[in-house]
Order: C-alpha cells, then sequence, then structure tokens
C-alpha cells in the first residue's frame, strides 16, 4: 500500500463518515436554515466576527499546522491565508448592509404602473470542498461567501493537508455556530457520502478530474456548481523591459507562492529565441539574490506536500526528451519531500511536463520567432486560469487583452489579481466555472430574486379578452417599446 493510500486509510478510520451520517448532518443543518436564523444580518455579521477572532486568536497554531503540512514559510502563511482571509471577513461585515439591500431596478413600460427589485436570497445549504495547496485560505475564503449570503455551511478541507483540516474542525467548532457551520474531515469516501446528498450549491476547488465527479454529482440533483480548477498558465516575456524586475515579479507569483503549487502561478514562459539567454541569466540572478546558492534548501521555500506529488514531479523531469534541457536547478531530495527551482529551455510540446499543469517548482520556457506566435501557441491550448504579459508595447497589450481567453490577465506582473477583491476570481473552460471574492462571494451564493409591485389602479383591458386586432397592435406597441409606436398604435396611425 503507497504511503498516500495508508494515510487516506487512517483518516477514514479516524473519522467515519458514511452517506447516512451524511445525510443526518445535512437534515440538521436544513433544519437550522429552515428556521430562518441564518437570513438576518445580526448572524450573518456575528459568524463572519467568528472567523476574525479565530484568525487573531489562534493564528501562531494556523501557521504552525501550514508548516506541518507544507513547510510553508511564515511569510507566505501570514501573506497569502491569514491577512487576505482577514481583508476578505472585514470587506464583507464592513459591506454587507449594501449587499444584502434589494436593488431597485427600472420597469418598462408594458407594466406601468409598478416597480421592481431584484432581492438577494441565500440558495440553502452549501458544500464547500477544499484542495491543500493553500488550505486555510481556500477553505474559509467560500464559507465567508455563504455565510455572509445568510446560508448553512459544510466544510470538507483537503486531507492531504491534515493538520489544517484538524485544526479547522477544531476551531470552526468552538468559534462557529455548529447548529449552521460543520466541518467533515476525509477523504473521497467521506466527500463521496457528502455529494450523494443534496445541496443547493456545490463550490469545489481542486482538479478537473475530481471537477467532473462533483458536476456529475450535481447534475443528479440538479444543483449549480462553482468550479475553482487550474491549468497551465503562461507567461508571455517580450523584450525591451525592465527585465530585473520582471524576474523578481516572476520568481515570486512562481516559487514565492507555495513553490509553484499555487492555481495561479506562473507554468511555463513564452519569449523569443534571441530573448531567451538574457531572460534565463536574469531568472538565474535572481532566483540567487532571494535564494542564495542552495536552493534545495531554502527556508524560504515550501515542500511538495507528499511523495505522491514529489514522484509526480520527478516523473516529469526525467522524461528523456525534457532532462538534457534544464538549464537551472533540478536538484532533488526524496527524504525531505524538496525540489529545488528548476528552469528548463525549449522543452518540447509533446513532452509530458508540457500536457499537464505542473503545480510545482519547474518552470519551462518556450521559445517562438516573434511575440505574436505566442498568442496562437496559447490558444492552441485549453483556456488556462491565468495569464501574464511583460511589455512595454501599447499594441502587445491590447491583442493580449483581446485575444487570450483565461480566468484573469495581468500585464507586467504575475497573480496579483487574486488580491484585488473589487475582481472576480474563478476559471473559464477547463479552467473552471463560476467567480467569487469580495460582493461576487456575496453573487456567488445568492439567488436573485426577481421581484415586481403593483398596486390595484390602473388596470388597463387590453391586456384581457376578447382580443381585438385594436388591442394586438397596441400590446405590440408596448412591448417594443418605442413612445413614437406606442402613439401611432393608440391613434391607430400605420406604421413609421
Ligand atoms: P486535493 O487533492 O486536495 O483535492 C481537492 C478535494 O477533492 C479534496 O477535498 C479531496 O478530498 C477531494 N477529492 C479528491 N478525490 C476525490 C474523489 N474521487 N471524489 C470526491 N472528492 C475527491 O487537491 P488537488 O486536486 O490536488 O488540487 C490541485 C488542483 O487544484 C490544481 O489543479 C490547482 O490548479 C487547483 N486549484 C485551484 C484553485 C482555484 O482557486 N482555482 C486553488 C487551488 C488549487
Amino acid at each position: 500500500m503507497s504511503s498516500m493510500a495508508i494515510e487516506e486509510e487512517k483518516q477514514t478510520a479516524a473519522n467515519p463518515l458514511d452517506e447516512e451520517a451524511a445525510s443526518a448532518v445535512v437534515k440538521e443543518l436544513r433544519a437550522s436554515f429552515v428556521s430562518g436564523k441564518t437570513r438576518s444580518y445580526q448572524w450573518r455579521v456575528s459568524q463572519l466576527n467568528g472567523i476574525l477572532k479565530l484568525i487573531t486568536k489562534k493564528e501562531r497554531e494556523i501557521v504552525d499546522a501550514l508548516r506541518s503540512d507544507l513547510s510553508k514559510p511564515e511569510l507566505e502563511s501570514q501573506v497569502y491565508e491569514i491577512s487576505m482571509l482577514k481583508n476578505s471577513c472585514k470587506l464583507a461585515i464592513k459591506e454587507l448592509r449594501k449587499w444584502m439591500k434589494p436593488e431597485k431596478v427600472k420597469t418598462s413600460i408594458a407594466v406601468f404602473p409598478a416597480s421592481a427589485e431584484i432581492v438577494s436570497e441565500p440558495l440553502g445549504a452549501i458544500l464547500v470542498i477544499s484542495a491543500w495547496n493553500y488550505p486555510f485560505l481556500l477553505s474559509l475564503d467560500p464559507v465567508v461567501g455563504a455565510i455572509a449570503s445568510g446560508n448553512v455551511v459544510v466544510l470538507k478541507p483537503s486531507e492531504l493537508a491534515p493538520a489544517t483540516s484538524s485544526l479547522l474542525a477544531k476551531l470552526l467548532g468552538e468559534y462557529m455556530d455548529s447548529s449552521c457551520i460543520r466541518v467533515v474531515e476525509g477523504a473521497v469516501a467521506e466527500t463521496s457520502a457528502l455529494l450523494e446528498q443534496k445541496w443547493d450549491k456545490i463550490c469545489y476547488t481542486g482538479n478537473g478530474r475530481v471537477g467532473r465527479i462533483v458536476m456529475a454529482s450535481a447534475a443528479k440533483h440538479l444543483t449549480p456548481v462553482l468550479l475553482e480548477l487550474g491549468g497551465k498558465s503562461p507567461v508571455i516575456v517580450d523584450s525591451g523591459i525592465n527585465l530585473q524586475v520582471a524576474c523578481r515579479r516572476i520568481i515570486v507569483g512562481k516559487w514565492g507562492c507555495n513553490n509553484g503549487q499555487a492555481c495561479i502561478s506562473p507554468d511555463y514562459i513564452i519569449t523569443t529565441k534571441d530573448f531567451a539567454p538574457k531572460l534565463v541569466d536574469s531568472l538565474k540572478q535572481e532566483l540567487e539574490n532571494f535564494y542564495g546558492k542552495n536552493q534545495l534548501e531554502s527556508k524560504d521555500l515550501s515542500r511538495i506536500v507528499n511523495p505522491h506529488h514529489f514522484a509526480r514531479l520527478t516523473k516529469l523531469l526525467d522524461e528523456d526528451k525534457v532532462s538534457g534541457k534544464i538549464v537551472h536547478g533540478g536538484e532533488t531530495d526524496k527524504t525531505n519531500l524538496r525540489i529545488a527551482p528548476t528552469i528548463l529551455l525549449d522543452v518540447p510540446q509533446d513532452s509530458l511536463i508540457m500536457s499537464e499543469e505542473i503545480f510545482g517548482p519547474l518552470l519551462p520556457i518556450l521559445t517562438v520567432e516573434k511575440m505574436a506566435d505566442s498568442f496562437d501557441l496559447i490558444n492552441s491550448g485549453t483556456k488556462p486560469l491565468a495569464a501574464y504579459l511583460f511589455t512595454n508595447k501599447k499594441k502587445l497589450k491590447e491583442h493580449f487583452v483581446n485575444t487570450v481567453s483565461a480566468g484573469g490577465l495581468v500585464v507586467n506582473d504575475t497573480t496579483i489579481h487574486l488580491a484585488v477583491p473589487s475582481l472576480p476570481f474563478g476559471g473559464v473552460g477547463e479552467s473552471g466555472m463560476g467567480a467569487y471574492h469580495g460582493k461576487f462571494s456575496f453573487d456567488a451564493f445568492s439567488h436573485k430574486k426577481a421581484v415586481v409591485y403593483r398596486g390595484f389602479f390602473g388596470d388597463a383591458s387590453i391586456r384581457y379578452p376578447p382580443y381585438t386586432k385594436g388591442k394586438l397592435r397596441i400590446l405590440k406597441a408596448l412591448i417594443s417599446g418605442g413612445i413614437s409606436g406606442i402613439i401611432r398604435a393608440l391613434f391607430g396611425w400605420p406604421k413609421a
């Protein structure tokens, strides 16, 4: 039995949840939802404050759990997991009244006199299935949205980050209303038991293979899904730029984000043949400035999450047509699950490393004759979660924004769109469906209910039988909306 399988077995034995138990959890939470307690502004804010409180009080335990699961450097835990979640809670608390307020909208002359509004109502019971790479943020950030919109929630953290998973179970039990918010720990068996239940929305973060399993299960109950998946996020590097700044921003988005185990980390670079040597030299120089000469042992880099992913990544490096292409790094340490930052130049496009998302510290560089070819190269693959361009040329920026389809784009930096709460965060095509963050999180877990109000005054008889040619003429004009058409119809004049 592999070590991963043993880990899975242990988890399952420690925390069994079969379909019957899963059904009981959902039943209990639904009863709380039906009681109406989650709908009030006060309940929502109190739960968001509960999350804020647990982050503040248990910061040390969170940092330690992330170190235990991934050797995640404290700075990365503080910035990308703890602070981002804090900001997300604070924004929701600050904006909640505004978000909850029904939005008045215009009505048409066809329904005059009437008023209309869009009412955001909670969907009901939400299932959040989270991934291991940012196990704290990716578990609780969707929960923030689900609570802000007044839902009950079950969170299923990733079993591949066991310390964070059990910490979340403990802390949510202590700080949140457990009649409405639960953590269910476990692996495939537990997730499958949860997926058998009827939910009102499922938010899944992880790979596309399991995304398909989630969507197929959801289809049985016509449950909508928010799928936060991944993909091969490219970086195009043009010449004539501030190369040092570009390389620092590429490095921090790649190795400075959980050692490349991040969904929006640069997956590969495209540059011109002529410019590639300069780019490689600069990347090497900046890597050394950041991580020193012995990068394999740098304390500022996360380790690979487990032996399975270590073997997956070294297999990509060991492929015959790829192993000779390493121009930097390539060192591995199986015992400590470490792989040094590794750059490869001119790997063939039919290699393994170019056919799947890398999700680790390996960075291939592909070369093209001219910059414009890079867009065709990106568009020949599936739509990525993010795409980046470094250039000073206005035309190239425009071309990039207009022709590359990806979850998000950044010009002259990497990954920072994630930290802009006024932008939706999500994929397109193979990189996912739906989006969240900021107000988008509130909207993702709300139903936008259309409401029209009328009185009894102004009851026009033209919509009622008996139907006549005159009524038909006026109704057609009313529905198509133009004032001059309506006046013509009222007076029986021919169309203009
Ligand atoms: P993972 O292994 O932690 O799996 C994710 C979740 O799926 C876990 O909770 C796991 O228990 C569950 N799961 C696994 N197999 C299952 C099965 N057969 N049936 C039901 N549930 C199952 O994470 P992962 O998939 O390795 O995560 C990495 C992927 O996630 C990458 O593709 C990455 O790009 C993507 N990702 C996307 C985002 C985003 O926000 N878009 C964030 C992080 C990771």
